[in-house]
C-alpha cells in the first residue's frame, strides 16, 4: 500500500486502500457483516487482546471501512484515519478523544450550525468551554487561548460567505499554546487542501458531501496521527457512532471521482461567479477564485482553486433573494451541498435563521445573500435558471 501512497493524487484516490479478498474481486467488496469469527478459541483470544491483529466486530473494524480510512488517510497525507457515521460524529468523536472537563476551546465563529450547537449546548453540559472569535483575525485566536485552552477549530472556506482562515498562522499561534489545531475540510477536501501540510493536527469531514459527491449517504472521518487518533478511535470503538459498510463501500466509489468532481465544480463556479459580478442586481460576489475576494491571495496560498461554494447579494434584500430563488427551475431549493446537482440557499431564513438579525448582520450575513454550491451541469443552464429572477 504504501507505495500506492506516493502517487500522484487522482492516482491515489483510485488505488489507495484497495484490498482484494480471496475471491480477487477488482472492484471494493462490500462487507455486509456485523461480526467475524475465528479459527480457534486461541484465536479468538488473540484477537481479543490485541495479540493478533484482524477483525472482530464491525463497530471496531470493518475491511470496506478499512479500505475507505486509508484512501482518506492517504489523500490528506494522515498516518490515519477513523470514520464515523456523519461528520457531526466526527467532531463528537474527536473531541470525546480529546477533552475533559474543565478544558476549553477555541473555534471560528463563522462555523456549522450543528457544530456550533455541540459546543455551546452539549460540550458545556460536560465542563467544557468555547470561545468564538473571527475566522479572519488570527490574532484573535492568540488572544482568546487561556491557560487550559486544549483545541483550536476552524474551517476554511467558511459557511456561506466563503471566509478563509489562515492556517499556518493560526496553527502557530495553537502551538505556543500548546493547543491542537483542527480544520473541517469539508468544503475544499483533500484534492483542494491539505491542512496538515500548514501546521494543523487534525482534520474533520463530513463526507456526506463531496466524497460521495451525489447527495445519498452520511458518513464522516477524522484523520491526524496516529497518537492523537489513538483516543478518538477507543471512544468511536466503545460508544459506537462508526461508519457503516455501506456507506464505506459508497465513499470508497465516490472517492475515485473526487478529483474530477471538484476540478468540475471549481471551473463551474469560477465561470458562473465572473458571470454574476457582471449582473446589474448583483450587489457583490463572494468566491476565493475571484480576485476580487478580500483574501483571494490567501486562498490561493491554501488552496488548489477557489472550490465549488459561491455566494452573492442580491440588490433589493430578502425579497429580490426569494424572488430569484422562487424563479429557478432546475436548481434545486435546499440547504445540502456538495453535489452534481446545483443546489441554491437563502441562508438568512433557512441555515442561519436562528442567529439574531443583529448578529447576523455583524457576520456579514445580508438578507439579500444566496449561497450557490455549484453542481456539475452546464453553466450556460445554471446562468439562465438565475438569470429569470434577477430580472435580466
Ligand atoms: C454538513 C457539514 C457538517 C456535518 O456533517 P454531517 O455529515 O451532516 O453530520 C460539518 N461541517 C461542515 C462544514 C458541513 O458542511
Amino acid at each position: 500500500m504504501s507505495d500506492k501512497n506516493s502517487y500522484q493524487p487522482e492516482t491515489v484516490a483510485v488505488r489507495a486502500g484497495s484490498e482484494h479478498s480471496q475471491f480477487h474481486e477488482h472492484s471494493e467488496a462490500l462487507f455486509l457483516t456485523s461480526s467475524f469469527t475465528f479459527d480457534s478459541a486461541q484465536q479468538a483470544a488473540k484477537r481479543f487482546i490485541g495479540e493478533e491483529q484482524g477483525n472482530i466486530y464491525s463497530r471496531f473494524t470493518n475491511p470496506t471501512v478499512t479500505m475507505f480510512e486509508q484512501r482518506l488517510a492517504a489523500l490528506e497525507g494522515a498516518e490515519q484515519c477513523v470514520a464515523t457515521a456523519s461528520g457531526m460524529a466526527a467532531i463528537l468523536s474527536t473531541c470525546m478523544g480529546l477533552l475533559q472537563a474543565g478544558d476549553h476551546l477555541v473555534a471560528s465563529q463563522s462555523i456549522f450550525g450543528s457544530t456550533v450547537n455541540m459546543f455551546n449546548n452539549v460540550f458545556k453540559k460536560f465542563g467544557v468551554e468555547t470561545t468564538f472569535v473571527s475566522a479572519t483575525d488570527p490574532a484573535q485566536w492568540q488572544a482568546a487561548a487561556r491557560p487550559n485552552t486544549k483545541l483550536f477549530f476552524l474551517e476554511t472556506p467558511s459557511n456561506p460567505l466563503t471566509e478563509i482562515s489562515d492556517i499556518a498562522a493560526i496553527a502557530a499561534f495553537a502551538k505556543q499554546c500548546g493547543a491542537l489545531l483542527a480544520v473541517d475540510n469539508c468544503f475544499c477536501t483533500p484534492i483542494l487542501q491539505r491542512p496538515l501540510e500548514f501546521g494543523a493536527d487534525i482534520i474533520i469531514h463530513s463526507a456526506t458531501k463531496y466524497i460521495d459527491g451525489q447527495g445519498r449517504v452520511l458518513g464522516g472521518a477524522v484523520l491526524g496521527s496516529k497518537k492523537l487518533m489513538e483516543p478518538v478511535y477507543s471512544f468511536l470503538r466503545t460508544a459506537g457512532p462508526t461508519m457503516s459498510a455501506f456507506n464505506a463501500w459508497v465513499f470508497l466509489k465516490g472517492l475515485e471521482t473526487l478529483k474530477l468532481r471538484m476540478d468540475a465544480h471549481s471551473a463551474n463556479a469560477l465561470q458562473l461567479a465572473q458571470w454574476l459580478e457582471k449582473q446589474p442586481n448583483v450587489a457583490r460576489v463572494l468566491y476565493p477564485g475571484l480576485p476580487s475576494h478580500p483574501q483571494h491571495a490567501l486562498a490561493m496560498k491554501q488552496q488548489k482553486t477557489g472550490g465549488g461554494i459561491v455566494a452573492f447579494d442580491v440588490k433589493g434584500g430578502r425579497d429580490a433573494a426569494w424572488r430569484v430563488i422562487d424563479n429557478t427551475r432546475m436548481l434545486s431549493i435546499t440547504a445540502n451541498l456538495g453535489d452534481t446537482k446545483t443546489t441554491i440557499t437563502h441562508p438568512a431564513t433557512t441555515t442561519h435563521a436562528r442567529i439574531s438579525p443583529e448578529a447576523r448582520a455583524a457576520a456579514g450575513i445580508s438578507d439579500g445573500l444566496i449561497r450557490i454550491a455549484v453542481g456539475l451541469e452546464a453553466v450556460l443552464d445554471i446562468q439562465n435558471d438565475l438569470a429569470r429572477g434577477l430580472g435580466n
